[in-house]
């Protein structure tokens, strides 16, 4: 029997324990177990630990450390940035339901977000807020013309993802940073609304948030330079462990918390560190940061030969995102007449390890949103495939997954009742396939 080689190309949903990560959080398992909030030197120890951990994530971020939380993970960090930060502005500005919501107060979110914003951001709805969606361009990037569009004197909030996690396209924050900095100059002078006394308008209005889960182990994070308020990461998909993460919020910017009880974290996260998960997280984004452009190199020559090989051995794939901005590791295919589960669960039979749709939708038959928002048919959702690479990846690895998947696909087309069709003149251009629902437009696209 031929050699069956581990490809583990499913990074997005999570990364292997880097071993000096996991060298740096085994002293606070058993030995160092201190509460950081005691008094004595078992506290005192580990409360070392949590702030060296922040002082760590500061340098990274080029923020100050009392601007960084740590906290459970992303989703609670986008909860808390678009929750938070919205109720931190009720606060300060007494928000009168009945009467204020006619002002539309609004937030910008992309139809790219995970589902812990786009969720959250639709949860403010029943509060009398407006979620505003930013339409995407097939190739992923989002539509800078409508977000200027859709932009008003009454947004509080702006969250845009740094990179998704289906295609990984990478979205231009700092482009994004600079026309909110503008249209906060610009609205400065404009007046109060008089008759409810909403400060809507306000120098540090709108905000921007930005989701930089996926994007954190190739791309900057200096936040000053993006000109953001607020930034997401977490620990998983950084070689660093679960269930720990954080949230850089500016100075200045008030966040009521989600989360109420002891006063740690200067009372915007209650709750006893997770010192190990802390310390664990930091080291893991020191190091990706450290080794951001080399492992850029790595992963993308090997995600680049996949591509290759794909498109050249086997006929009618779709590429998945934009063809150039895009994180180094990502490759998403919509391999025509074939279903992606099927595939998936083939391939995980030779030892490779990748994704259909968003591992946060893989346990549902629903096609991933993101996928729906780049415009592409359903059956193509169905036939994608997310190749996520990573650090310990090898180009045999890659060798043998395109051997491995020209047979599996082969198999797949011989039993395929489907036959799609490309346009002739752009295999880019996927023409309207029809072999599900007898043609009707099914719900998720009405
Ligand atoms: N945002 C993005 C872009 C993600 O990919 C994920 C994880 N799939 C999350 C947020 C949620 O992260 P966590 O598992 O740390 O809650």
């Amino acid at each position: 029997m031929p050699k069956k080689i581990f490809c583990y190309f499913d990074h997005a949903a999570a990364t292997p324990l880097d071993p000096r990560v996991e060298r740096a959080m085994r002293p606070f398992f058993a030995r160092h177990f201190g509460n950081p909030s005691s008094l004595h030197f078992l506290g005192r120890n580990v409360h070392r630990a949590v702030e060296t951990a922040r002082q760590k994530i500061a340098t990274a971020l080029n923020c100050a450390p009392k601007e960084f939380i740590f906290i459970s993970g992303a989703t609670e960090a986008n909860n808390l940035a678009i929750l938070g930060a919205i109720r931190g502005f009720i606060q300060a500005t007494p928000f009168n339901r009945a009467t204020d919501a006619q002002n539309h107060p609004n937030i910008i979110v992309s139809e790219l977000e995970h589902p812990s914003v786009s969720a959250a951001a639709e949860s403010l709805r029943k509060a009398g807020f407006e979620t505003r969606r930013v339409k995407t361009f097939k190739n992923g990037l989002i539509d800078l013309a409508h977000f200027q569009k859709l932009l008003n004197q009454q947004t509080l909030l702006v969250s845009i993802i740094m990179a998704d996690s289906e295609t990984g396209t990478i979205q231009p924050i700092a482009e994004i940073a600079k026309i909110l900095r503008a249209f906060r100059n610009g609205s400065t002078s404009l007046t109060v609304n008089s008759s409810t006394n909403l400060p809507f308008l306000t120098p540090n209005l709108p905000l921007l948030h930005t989701d930089a889960t996926q994007a954190a182990n190739y791309l900057g994070l200096n936040v000053a330079k993006l000109g953001i308020d607020m930034l997401t990461l977490s620990g998983h998909k950084i070689y660093g462990p679960k269930g720990v993460g954080g949230l850089y919020i500016k100075e200045g910017l008030k966040i009521e918390p989600l989360i109420f009880g002891g006063g740690q974290q200067d009372g915007r996260r209650a709750g006893t560190e997770n010192v190990a998960g802390i310390v664990g997280f930091a080291e893991a984004l020191v190091v990706a940061q450290k080794n951001r452009i080399t492992e850029t190199q790595h992963v993308k020559k090997m995600r680049d030969e996949l591509a290759k090989q794909i498109f050249h051995r086997i006929p009618k794939v779709v590429l998945n995102g934009h063809p150039k901005n895009r994180l180094p590791n990502f490759l998403n295919v919509s391999i025509l007449d074939i279903e992606g589960e099927a595939a998936t669960l083939m391939l995980e039979k030779y030892g490779i390890l990748v994704s259909t749709g968003s591992a946060c939708h893989s346990q549902s038959l629903e096609p991933s949103p993101n996928l729906v928002a780049l415009g592409r048919p359903y059956e193509h959702i169905h036939g994608s495939l997310r190749f996520s690479l990573g650090r310990l990846n090898k180009p045999d690895q890659i060798k043998y997954a395109v051997k491995k998947l020209v047979e599996v696909v082969k198999k797949l087309r011989r039993i395929s009742p489907l036959n799609l069709t490309l346009t002739p003149a752009d295999s880019k251009t996927p023409a309207e396939p029809r072999a599900f629902l007898g043609g009707q437009t099914p719900h998720f696209l009405k």
